[in-house]
């Protein structure tokens, strides 16, 4: 007979199967990224239907079929309603879902990812820094945490100047590097203060940040090229 297991999850996607089958990947917090088949789940007769909504964190348990790991139970822990009544909080649960489903390849349990999801979710009420707050802890866990005190390239301590960030060096990059090279975009001071209170996770102070469109451009920038560089 088969043992179910147990652990805890967040819904991060849900794709329809045949025969009113769901197939789920979930962020656990035992097993890292999981794809769990819901059998028959999208009948309105299901249980385990009112547990599984997308973004939901969830108590679930489940078996180890032949092809699928196949849901037994699900149970609500938190519905993050505040997030779901707002689009723009939803959109960026979508995009966190849509990162980890990218960047994270074999199933394995990650207690720092774990951590920060759990952590995301909750503040998901700032809007603005949330996802980049996310995305640049997520790259640093991965091993993409990037430099932003001395020059990824010649290593000189940066001065409060007009700075580059380099995807390719791995960081900031000083005005004589980025003309050497031709390599890197130009980011503004408020965004790099922004980065690296960021990194060093300081959200009593982020908390109380507006982030302006300028800023907030350049970090979608930079984010954007990072995914691209460690996705190939
Ligand atoms: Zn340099």
């Amino acid at each position: 007979m088969f043992l179910p297991y147990q652990t805890e999850g967040f819904v991060l996607k849900k794709e329809d199967q045949a025969e009113a089958d769901q197939l789920f990947t979930i962020f656990s917090k035992d097993f890292g990224k999981i794809k769990i088949l819901g059998k028959a789940i999208r009948k309105i007769t299901s249980k385990l239907r009112a547990g599984m909504e997308l973004f939901y964190l969830s108590q679930i348990e489940f078996i180890q079929g032949k092809t699928y790991k196949i849901l037994t139970e699900a149970m609500v822990i938190d519905k993050f309603k505040e997030m779901r009544e707002n689009l723009e909080r939803l959109n960026i649960a979508f995009k966190i879902s849509e990162d980890l489903d990218n960047l994270l390849k074999g199933e394995e349990q990650d207690e720092k990812i774990w951590q920060l999801l759990l952590e995301v979710f909750e503040k998901l009420n700032n809007l603005q820094l949330i996802y980049h707050y996310f995305f640049w802890n997520f790259i640093s866990i991965l091993g993409y945490k990037p430099e932003l005190y001395f020059c990824a390239s010649c290593q000189k301590k940066l001065k409060p100047e007009k700075l580059y960030f380099s995807v390719k060096e791995g960081g900031l990059i000083c005005k004589n590097c980025f003309n050497k090279f031709d390599t890197g975009i130009e980011i503004n001071i408020n965004a790099i203060k922004i980065l690296r209170l960021i990194i060093k996770k300081d959200w009593k102070i982020l908390e109380h940040i507006k982030i302006n469109d300028e800023d907030e451009k350049c970090l979608e920038i930079i984010s954007q090229n990072a995914i691209l560089s460690i996705r190939n």
